[in-house]
């Protein structure tokens, strides 16, 4: 069995905090170097978007801010019609 060993790949999912599956990395190799604390990955959120305007809210986008590990940071919403 001569298989040699190769580098995992792993999948980070950036989920929101009502469970939707925003986006997916694919990371391999070395561990990801942080440049910057701040050094996060936003996403908007159509769906706490969808659900702050039918609870009356003037929402424009619901951003979620995430680590690179996949942890979600905070939350920014960003009024408007
Ligand atoms: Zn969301």
């Amino acid at each position: 069995m001569g298989e040699p060993a190769r580098e995992l790949a792993e999948v980070i999912e950036l989920r929101c905090d009502a469970g939707k599956l925003l986006a997916k990395v694919l990371r391999s190799g070395e561990q990801p170097q942080f440049v910057k604390p701040d050094n996060l990955i936003e996403l908007a959120c159509p769906d706490c978007k969808t659900r702050r305007r039918h609870a009356g809210q003037r929402v424009q986008r619901v951003l979620h801010r995430y680590s690179i590990l996949g942890e979600l940071i905070e939350t920014l919403v960003v009024e408007g019609d």
